[in-house]
């Protein structure tokens, strides 16, 4: 079955499993997945590693100028590389974590960001996940779904996912940084998370992967024919 040159966008809270669930959907459709996170995440490093950003997350408003020379793009396995760096394992870290919500409040920053967004978008049949797909980046995606879970079962989600890639951070710790990041995310003045009107809502706090998939792909089946 021919499948349409749909956007998919799906936004949410921090570590609700959107990047999973995207990723699944662009495999099982042969849609192009785009963590849009990750660019804010590489934005983050580049500050970081330039020495543009300080302990308190003050940006050095060179920034702007500097993120001319900047180069990010995603390699064949869909992994961040800075020029000829992969640099995937740097931007989960707890450090970039800790510092990129107030990168990604910065209009400059997001408007640098975007740009690159509306490039990959122009081929269509793509999932992109992030905070301001279906309100600010692609408004007219054809499926929005807006993921929630409760703060306790998104904690223990990343906790996980930083012990399996080797960090030992501490639950306390990333509690106080999902909690940071939602708050900062949601009152910036540009782009704020906010759930788009025409959004599904999917909290997932008592679901298990196989009941979200199933229920994505209803939707998909309602909306496209597509299954
Ligand atoms: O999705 P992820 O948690 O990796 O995103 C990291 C951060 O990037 C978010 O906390 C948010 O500050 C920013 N972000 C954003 N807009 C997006 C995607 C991510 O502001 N579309």
């Amino acid at each position: 079955m021919k499948i349409p040159d749909i956007i998919i966008a799906i936004d949410g809270y921090s570590s609700t499993g959107k990047s999973t669930l995207a990723k699944k959907i662009a495999r099982k459709f042969s849609f192009l997945y785009l963590d849009s996170g990750a660019l804010y995440r590489g934005v983050t490093l580049f500050a970081q590693e330039e020495g543009l950003i300080n302990r308190i997350s003050i940006i050095d408003p060179s920034l702007k100028e500097a993120l001319k020379g900047l180069e990010l793009h995603f390699d064949a396995e869909g992994k961040l590389c800075m020029g000829p760096r992969c640099i995937e394992q740097q931007i989960r870290s707890m450090e970039v974590s800790s510092q990129v919500s107030p990168v990604a409040a910065v209009p400059y920053v997001r408007e640098w960001v975007d740009e690159k967004l509306h490039e990959f978008g122009r081929r269509g049949r793509i999932v992109m996940d992030g905070r301001d797909i279906g309100t600010a980046v692609f408004p007219e995606a054809q499926l929005k779904i807006f993921m929630t879970a409760s703060e306790e079962v998104r904690a223990r989600r990343r906790y996980d996912e930083l012990v399996s890639k080797g960090e030992s951070p501490l639950l306390e710790e990333v509690v106080k940084n999902l909690r940071e990041r939602d708050y900062i995310d949601s009152h910036r003045e540009t782009a704020p998370l906010r759930r788009a009107e025409d959004a599904f809502e999917l909290d997932n706090s008592d679901m298990s992967f196989e009941e979200e998939l199933a229920w994505v792909q209803g939707l998909i089946q309602g909306k496209f024919g597509i299954l």
